[in-house]
């Protein structure tokens, strides 16, 4: 399928024709966002458990 420049593939999926300039579908849309809090959220208990390990190796340098 020949593809015009005002219709394009969703950029996750690859699937969903997708008037415009929207590079995700609905779909994969919700799907990102959902994800990305996720990621958001493991971030935060990541730098969380950094901080404690920081804290741990100053203390137990001195
Ligand atoms: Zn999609």
């Amino acid at each position: 399928m020949a593809r015009s420049p005002s219709v394009s593939l969703c950029i996750r999926c690859e699937q969903s024709l997708w008037p415009g300039e929207v590079e995700l579908c609905p779909l994969c849309a919700v799907a990102v966002r959902v994800e990305y809090r996720r990621g958001l959220r493991e971030l935060e208990g990541n730098l969380g458990r950094w901080s404690a390990f920081s804290s741990w190796l100053h203390a137990s340098a001195r």
